[in-house]
């Protein structure tokens, strides 16, 4: 015998038993952005390396330590992206599609992070992302945020927190840097090691650290809001006036920085307590500088991204859970001559029964043994093709959940038979 080949460490497979969750939050989220008249763009899940260390920042976890990097045969340096926007920004400007235009984007996909693998935090996991572009307002903001919204609502997540801040302006945040930078300097011996990285190229992150000795220290750390320049206030209170108004409910977190450098002015997170301490389902933010950082011209920028593994998670915690697909009819097929008509009746059914799901049986054997895969199947009725039906032209059709008598139905009936009986109950 061969060893078995191990998975890659922190990658997961999504089994046919799990799908139909990740099935229904990808076709809901799927009609929400087409009804906000969001777009799908599609882009390569391998980029320059340079474009992440360029946008997402030299000094963030992400770019120190957690990328996928490798150099391709012909000696480029390329990543596997952990994240959609860079991505997105770099697909717009490569395509021209910010001269003079508003974009309104969403993308689906893997991202790749070499993270430590537990609960909710994965190598490779999946995110729905959502990015507008040639929005200065903070109308929009508050748009891609009641978007997030109804679609937690419309997937029945419950008990999540919408925590809001602003970041402001690059320059508003340079002072509130020094005096952050003064205060956790004063506290070096209490930091850990992630932080006191931080304290060199990324103070706010150390706002971030999920290491639940430095929540004191934490707690006492100056307040972002109170460095916020005017401006940078007004768009802060449009945004909260807009979700007011329309009755989202959320929490202002000072605290709230993200792990990514791009982010000025608005940033969000919908969190909640019931997966351990990944708690973030939902987070995004405004990037106003970031479409000018990697070559194009200055567009102001807001978008963000829901990891699919958490929600998914969540739903199961919250008992939503999605019964697997089954047939709706199990097609038995014994006999040479009903194996010779039986797939053609089926492609036939097919036609005339588009929604339809039916499975054919395959591979021979008795009724007995076929009627026993069709009740396992979970298909509500069977159809049952031997040789004398076949004769006859008709087909046995057998109820598997509820008891009553078997009949028999000519082909050329079946489909509407089978029309009528699945529009039934039960
Ligand atoms: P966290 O603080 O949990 O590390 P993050 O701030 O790094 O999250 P983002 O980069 O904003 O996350 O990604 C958006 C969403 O993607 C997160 O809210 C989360 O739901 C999900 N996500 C991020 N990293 C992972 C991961 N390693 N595994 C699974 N989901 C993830
Ligand atoms: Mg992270």
């Amino acid at each position: 015998m061969q060893q078995p080949i191990q998975p890659v460490r922190g990658m997961n497979d999504v089994l046919p038993a799990d799908i139909a969750a990740w099935q229904r939050l990808e076709r809901i989220a799927r009609e929400l952005f087409t009804a906000y008249a969001y777009q799908e763009i599609r882009v390569p899940i391998v980029e320059h390396t340079a474009l992440f260390k360029r946008s997402i920042g030299e000094f963030t976890d992400i770019v120190q330590k957690e990328m996928f990097t490798f150099e391709d045969p012909g000696g480029d340096s390329l990543t596997l992206r952990p994240e959609a926007t860079a991505g997105i920004v770099r697909a717009m400007i490569s395509n021209g599609l910010l001269h003079n235009q508003r974009q309104r984007v969403w993308c689906a996909g893997p991202m790749f992070r070499h993270e430590k693998p537990q609960r909710g935090r994965f190598r490779q996991f999946h995110q729905l992302d959502v990015e507008a572009f040639g929005y200065a307002g903070p109308d929009i903001d508050a748009e891609l945020i009641m978007l997030s919204a109804r679609l937690l609502d419309r997937l029945g997540v419950k008990r999540v927190e919408l925590n809001l801040n602003s970041l402001g302006t690059p320059a508003s945040r340079r002072v509130y840097r020094d005096d952050l930078v003064a205060y956790f300097s004063a506290h070096k011996q209490r930091l850990d090691a992630d932080s006191l990285r931080r304290l060199e190229g990324n103070p706010l992150r150390i706002l971030d650290s999920k290491n639940p000795e430095l929540a004191d220290l934490i707690a006492g750390a100056p307040v972002l809001t109170d460095y916020l320049d005017p401006p940078s206030r007004e768009h802060f209170e449009g945004v909260c006036r807009h979700l007011d108004g329309v009755g989202i409910k959320y929490v202002i977190n000072p605290r709230l920085v993200r792990g990514l450098d791009y982010y000025s002015h608005t940033v969000f997170e919908w969190l909640t307590t019931e997966l351990g301490s990944q708690g973030a389902v939902c987070s995004g933010g405004r990037y106003d500088g970031l479409v000018e950082q990697l070559g194009g011209e200055p567009t102001p920028a807001m978008g963000w991204a829901l990891g699919e593994e958490r929600i998914v998670e969540l739903l199961r915690v919250q008992g939503m859970v999605e019964p697997p697909t089954v047939p709706d009819v199990y097609f038995v097929i014994a006999g040479a001559r009903a194996q010779a008509e039986g797939l053609t009746l089926a492609e036939g059914l097919r036609d005339a029964l588009p929604a339809l799901k039916l499975e054919t049986h395959c591979g021979g054997g008795s009724f007995k043994s076929q009627l026993k895969r069709a009740d396992k199947s979970g298909a509500r009725f069977a159809l049952i093709l031997g040789d004398t039906e076949a004769e006859r032209r008709v087909v046995g059709l057998k109820s598997l959940r509820v008891e009553a008598p078997q009949i028999e139905v000519p082909w050329e009936a079946v489909a509407a038979e089978l029309r009528s009986r699945l529009s039934e109950q039960g």
